[in-house]
């Protein structure tokens, strides 16, 4: 590299946050702005000026200009599968990653030297990488929507000393997708059966798990467990061992091997039963 009187400015000014070694790295993105309330409507019908638009943008959402359907937009969830399941392929050290809504979390081995544990290059590499594949494969996903706004996720990486704070990390999610799913159930159901927004946030208000499980199943005959796994549990993204066609052999007979593909499930990822039936995943 060319050495100028001006190369101080990296040396002196520059600092690289070293994430530190023997822990798993979560990196966590998020979509920025996916549910803000919208006033594209207005927009359609009327090319308002710059500064009109900035306050528009403020209280636009990704999902509402999208027209994601309520509370859970099957495509869309699928396209953020698919784009964890692109960064598993480009990224070998993520060995797990776990999605809900417009988030995913993304863990990298506990010993990983990608980009020598360079925070920076981490997130920066995780988050672009994602949002390009999220832009590329939307027509896949909704080959009859337009895709309006470039979307674009924040991100943070979070580090986990031991097996069980990355364990809990995981939980922690699960948890928190069963809390919003079962209440955004709720919500939307009474919603879609008249009420205002205000009105069902108000019958919701102070229930309990219990009590939302009877709300859908009396006025609405749904039994919260039957509804579909990647709403209830989220998604995890991971490398499981599947039989392969590698070759035919001189009778034409297929010659399998055991290889790793990165599969995506809808499972319990809290208790032990799912670990324990793929210890190559968390491995210290
Ligand atoms: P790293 O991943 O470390 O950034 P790199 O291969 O991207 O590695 P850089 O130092 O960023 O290396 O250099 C970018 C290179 O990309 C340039 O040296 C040049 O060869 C090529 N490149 C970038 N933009 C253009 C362009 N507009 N026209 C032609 N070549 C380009
Ligand atoms: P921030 O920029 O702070 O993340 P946000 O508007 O993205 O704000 P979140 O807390 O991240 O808010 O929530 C994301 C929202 O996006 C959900 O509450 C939901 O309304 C909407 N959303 C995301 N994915 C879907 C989906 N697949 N189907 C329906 N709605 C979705
Ligand atoms: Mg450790
Ligand atoms: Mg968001
Ligand atoms: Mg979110
Ligand atoms: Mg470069």
């Amino acid at each position: 590299m060319a050495n100028s009187e001006y190369e101080y400015v990296k040396r002196e000014f520059e600092y690289d946050r070293h994430l530190p070694p023997s822990n798993w790295i979560v990196v966590r993105i998020d979509g920025c702005h996916f549910h803000r309330y919208t006033f594209y409507l207005l927009c359609s019908i009327w090319s308002p000026p710059q500064a009109v638009r900035y306050f528009i943008f403020l209280f636009h959402r990704f999902s509402k200009i999208h027209a994601f359907e309520k509370p859970n937009d099957e495509n869309a969830l699928n396209l953020m599968n698919d784009c964890a399941t692109a960064m598993l392929e480009k990224f070998p050290d993520i060995v797990f990653a776990y999605g809900v809504s417009d988030e995913y979390s993304f863990v990298f081995r506990e010993e990983t030297q990608f980009y020598h544990r360079r925070e920076s290059k981490i997130l920066s590499l995780c988050v672009s990488y994602f949002t390009s594949v999220y832009v590329m494969k939307w027509k896949d996903f909704f080959p009859n929507k337009e895709l309006k706004e470039p979307p674009y996720f924040d991100a943070r990486a979070v580090c986990y000393p031991n097996l069980k704070t990355i364990r809990d990390y995981l939980a922690w999610r699960q948890v928190d997708c069963h809390i919003n799913n079962q209440y955004n159930t709720c919500f939307w159901m009474l919603v879609k059966s008249g009420k205002s927004e205000q009105e069902a946030q108000l019958a919701l208000k102070g229930t309990f798990a219990k009590d939302k499980n009877e709300l859908l199943a009396q006025q609405f005959q749904i039994k919260y467990d039957d509804e579909p796994a990647m709403f209830r549990k989220g998604s995890s993204v991971y490398r499981e061992k599947v039989e392969t066609t590698v070759k035919t052999d001189d009778y034409g007979n297929p010659i399998k091997r055991p290889r790793l593909k990165v599969t995506v499930a809808h499972i319990d990822i809290i208790g032990p039963e799912f670990w324990e039936n793929h210890q190559h995943i968390l491995r210290e």
